[in-house]
């Protein structure tokens, strides 16, 4: 079999982007895919409504890493667009994250004013306030407005999305979608809003087009490497492997569960396809209980291209359910759950792979972080310089 100097696990943003860096530096490398394609939750494809299709769920590029955009810019044009959501908040349907605009549809004019007013009064114009901070607010009349927040926008969103409440999830998970004291209504506030032009796949294709890297899919990397702990080495496929090694999977997975399963929370995505336009953006929360509606969003794929179809269109609808590796459905661990229980176990699966010198643990599932696509691509980047 050919030697290759890295062995790369999973051909996603962690995965591809390292692969890539180090192909540019004149390592030649493997990438093992379980999958039966590369992109990992990026992946997009042409359906037959001729719709853009995100498989893994809604990915909106944003950044404001100007390290991130430079090397992405190397495989793919972009197209400028700036997600917006709104949610459906009472009978009312308000832009998400909640802000200026949203008080007003929720209170009228004559409240709306007074509200905005005290909001403005404690915590300034154009700032975002996480809603927990908020709650704790001393002003009485910002703690009630708090308290409607929280029930309509978080309560049952966050329980339908965790099967936990916004109390026991850990407090940067809701702090993602802070209350937005502007009337700035795009749901992210970096910079650079853009999507690649011709969708995540197709860059993923150009930045793997390179004659040092293979990738390898349908393949279960942790059916072919072995962790010896004993001799602090890799084994792949039965003989030690001296290069580095990059791994993006779950580490519960590449341990054999030895410490336990950790915590996941998988989706299940309803798609359907329909005639014209189903909703005004492209997604829609519905932070409502889960007896009104048992799904959190649904987000309409179209907008996310720059040359839409005019007469079909697909949508997505997002029910969150527990993860289960042996499940029919379930099967896939789209987010780590933060606990503390959950991110000690982590640490001791953490513990067991700093015994292997050369094998480094990245990525979204690997380092078990909520981390958004540039935020990987960055680590990639400084993981290679590390190598180097
Ligand atoms: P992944 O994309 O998960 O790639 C890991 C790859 O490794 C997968 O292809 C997997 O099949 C493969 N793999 C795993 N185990 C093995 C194994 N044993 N053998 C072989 N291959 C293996 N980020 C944003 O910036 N904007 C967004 O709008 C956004 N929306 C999101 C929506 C959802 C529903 C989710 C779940 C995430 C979203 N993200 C978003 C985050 C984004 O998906 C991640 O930041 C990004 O995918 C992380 O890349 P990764 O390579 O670490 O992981
Ligand atoms: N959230 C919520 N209501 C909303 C939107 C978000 O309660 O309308 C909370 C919920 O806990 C969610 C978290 O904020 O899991 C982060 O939301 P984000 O949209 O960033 O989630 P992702 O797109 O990563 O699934």
């Amino acid at each position: 079999m050919k030697k290759y100097d890295v062995l790369v696990v999973g051909a996603g943003f962690a995965g591809s982007v390292s692969a890539r860096a180090l192909a540019d530096r004149g390592k030649s490398v493997l990438i093992l895919e379980s999958r039966d394609h590369i992109g990992g939750n990026a992946y997009d494809f042409m359906d037959e409504m001729n719709v853009l299709q995100h498989k893994y769920g809604p990915h909106i590029f944003h950044t404001c890493s100007e390290k991130a955009i430079n090397f992405l810019s190397r495989f793919t044009e972009w197209y400028p667009y700036e997600h917006r959501v709104l949610g459906l908040v009472q009978d009312k349907v308000v832009p998400i994250p909640f802000n200026l605009k949203s008080i007003e549809l929720c209170f009228g004019e004559e409240m709306g004013r007074h509200l905005k007013n005290a909001l403005i009064r404690s915590y300034g114009t154009e700032t975002k306030v996480p809603i927990l901070e908020l709650r704790q607010s001393d002003n009485e009349e910002v703690k009630e407005l708090a308290e409607f927040i929280f029930e309509n926008v978080f309560k049952y969103y966050t329980m339908k999305q965790w099967d936990m409440t916004a109390e026991e999830i850990d407090p940067s998970v809701t702090g993602r979608v802070p209350v937005s004291i502007s009337y700035d209504d795009r749901y992210f506030g970096d910079y650079f809003q853009k999507m690649p032009k011709d969708g995540y796949t197709e860059l993923f294709k150009q930045m793997l087009n390179h004659s040092l890297i293979d990738v390898e899919l349908n393949c279960d990397a942790t059916e072919r490497i072995e962790i010896d702990l004993e001799e602090r080495r890799i084994l792949f496929d039965g003989e030690e492997f001296e290069g580095d090694v990059i791994y993006s999977g779950i580490v519960d997975g590449l341990f054999h569960y030895q410490l336990g399963e950790l915590s996941y929370r998988s989706l299940d995505f309803d798609v359907q396809h329909k005639d014209g336009t189903f909703q005004e953006c492209a997604t829609v929360n519905y932070p409502t209980p889960k007896e009104v509606h048992p799904f959190t969003r649904i987000t309409e794929f179209k907008y996310f291209m720059e040359h839409k179809p005019q007469n079909t269109t697909t949508i997505a609808i997002e029910y969150p359910m527990p993860y289960d590796r042996n499940g029919e459905k379930g099967n896939v661990p789209y987010y780590p759950v933060f606990t503390d229980e959950s991110k000690a176990q982590y640490e001791q699966y953490v513990e067991m792979a700093n015994r292997i010198p050369n094998l480094h643990l990245l990525g979204r599932l690997a380092e078990y972080r909520y981390y958004n696509m540039d935020e990987i691509v960055e680590r990639a980047l400084e993981l290679v310089e590390t190598l180097a």
